[in-house]
């Protein structure tokens, strides 16, 4: 498995044509090998997350921007003793559909590490959504591959046990 998030930011850049391919071929799917390639996504998905360490990777921290609600933010805000506007100018950017979120590099990174873990936000929680039906959330894993080594590694397992032809 490749865990250092600066090559599989590439290898995932170099792949993109091809993992577009492979979200064409995953829509051409019956029902029966869609349900049967959400089973391996998940299973590899769970096999990458036990062998990386994210302590040593950090990137989703320092590239992602991480959607908050408003309880959320009075909580960051308190946690660096600022007073909510002043959190919003200084670490906050909204997202493309206007939704508040930490802006990236997170201000609570600590070298590679969460410097809030048990009170990261919620959004923190679930990353990198890996599960449910993989074919409607291609668009979103095409993109978390060129910034998560567990994305990528399960990715990669997925086109190759799905019968899927890379052409290389
Ligand atoms: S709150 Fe913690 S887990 Fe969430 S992006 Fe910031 S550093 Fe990462
Ligand atoms: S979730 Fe992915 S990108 Fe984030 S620290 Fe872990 S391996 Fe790195």
């Amino acid at each position: 498995m490749e865990k250092d998030p600066h090559t599989v930011a590439r290898l995932a850049a170099e792949r993109k044509e091809e993992n577009w391919r492979f979200r064409s071929f995953l829509k051409r799917q019956s029902l029966r090998r869609t349900r049967e390639i959400d089973r391996l996504a998940a299973q590899f998905g769970r096999e990458a997350e036990a062998q990386m360490d994210c302590t040593t990777c950090g990137a989703c921290c320092r590239s992602c921007h991480v959607p908050v609600d408003e309880a959320e933010v009075e909580r960051l805000a308190a946690r660096l003793n600022l007073p909510v506007s002043s959190f919003r100018e200084q670490h906050m950017d909204p997202l493309d559909d206007d939704e508040p979120a930490l802006r990236a590099p997170c201000v609570f990174l600590e070298g590679n590490r969460c410097g809030i873990y048990e009170d990261r936000p919620e959004a923190c929680r679930g990353y990198p959504y890996i599960g449910g039906n993989i074919a409607s959330r291609m668009i979103a894993i095409i993109e978390r591959a060129e910034t998560c080594p567990i994305v990528f590694e399960m990715l990669e397992r997925l086109k190759e046990a799905s019968g899927f032809h890379r052409y290389r």
